[in-house]
């Protein structure tokens, strides 16, 4: 009689311990996942320049149906006013994805006052996490700028570009070689990027790079439009910029510029426009190849402001054929999309400032 009981009690007493287990072990894997979907090793800003929703569209109209974009889970939207003005410029848009403060247009990482304000670059680089540019336009230009210079300017490019020869950027690549070569003050500055450590490109980019720092100059100002056949120079580039940032183990920021969708903007050149929004689809395509083979990553798509006031119309009434029309050749006010993918992506759901997308990622790479 002992010896059965004995046995249903130990029987009953492991299917409880067995099951307890289960759960426990459940709730302890899902505790470690949800902390690590939280914290990005790796974060990817891609800024559109100029690219409201109309301009995404159009990666999904002139696409054959099929966009980058769509591969995206979270989708939110930014308010892009600066200090000074409703409608914004490159300048105070980058200022504030980069330091998190609105300031006036024409403004490059400073504040209202003109007083230096840190950059996002300048505050991760302390932790040992890498940080690369890549951009279309100069690498001195507005955007990129903001990112690891303080003027107060935008217009200051040779300054602009003694401050990226100082700066904490492990990687860089553009155009602007002229601000670093072909200066008011005599100065050749791709001498004192050598002597900081650089191994500078100024032909193409190089085809098997070093764990040196890289500064990659490909045009004197910005690099050639989609249509006078600059390739796949911005793909490459970002994928040449993942492989090189990607080494280090404690992380990289890396912002990637497709400058000239704002060109073809104010340009009022639909064909310019377009050409510049598929190349920048394209990118978007290869950065989420990396991140979601680096689970770790987390990438985030946005714009400074959208440019042209440009829509998509029915061609004479035809709702069938569409006629992409602007309504401005300068910056409009609308609202612009964040697009975001991996670990932290959650966060970027709904209505928000442009400084809180640097607040965010500031949250995710430090505290
Ligand atoms: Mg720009
Ligand atoms: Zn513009």
């Amino acid at each position: 009689m002992k010896k059965p009981s004995n046995f249903l009690f130990l029987l009953l007493i492991s299917v409880l311990l067995v099951s307890c287990d289960c759960k426990k072990e459940e709730t302890t894997n899902a505790e470690v996942k949800l902390t690590e979907i939280t914290k990005p090793k790796n974060i990817i800003l891609l800024i559109g320049d100029g690219m409201g929703l109309s301009q995404v569209s159009a990666s999904q109209f002139y696409n054959k149906n099929a966009t980058n974009f769509e591969r995206f889970s979270t989708i939110g939207l930014i308010k892009t006013s600066s200090s000074s003005d409703l409608i914004t410029d490159s300048a105070a848009g980058a200022t504030a994805f980069a330091s998190g403060i609105k300031t006036y247009n024409g403004a490059v990482g400073v504040t209202p006052d003109t007083l230096d304000v840190k950059t996002i670059v300048e505050q991760v680089s302390t932790k040992g996490i890498s940080t690369g540019l890549v951009s279309t336009s100069a690498i001195t230009h507005a955007t990129p700028a903001c990112f690891y210079a303080h003027v107060k300017s935008r217009r200051m490019e040779d300054n602009i570009a003694t401050q990226l020869v100082n700066s904490e950027i492990d990687f860089f690549v553009g155009g602007g070689s002229k601000f670093f070569n072909k200066r008011k003050d005599g100065k050749d500055l791709t001498i004192q990027l050598t002597e900081k450590g650089f191994e500078v490109s100024t032909d193409k980019l190089p085809k098997n790079i070093t764990d040196k720092k890289q500064a990659i100059l490909l045009s004197e100002k910005g690099m050639p439009t989609m249509l006078e056949g600059r390739g796949d120079f911005l793909p490459d580039a970002t994928q040449l910029a993942l492989d090189y940032l990607s080494k280090n183990e404690e992380g990289f920021f890396l912002m990637v510029e497709g400058s000239q969708i704002d060109w073809g903007g104010h340009a009022n050149d639909a064909d310019y426009l377009i050409s510049e929004v598929l190349d920048f689809d394209k990118t978007l395509g290869v950065v989420l190849d990396f991140a979601k083979q680096h689970g770790e990553t987390l990438v985030i798509v946005t714009a400074d402001h959208e440019t042209g006031g440009f829509a998509l119309v029915a061609n004479d009434g035809d709702y069938n054929k569409i006629k992409p029309v602007f309504s401005t050749d300068s910056h409009s006010a609308t609202m612009i999309p964040v697009f975001t993918e991996g670990p932290g992506s959650e966060n970027f759901g709904g209505i928000f400032e442009n400084t809180a997308i640097y607040s965010k990622m500031i949250q995710l790479f430090l505290e």
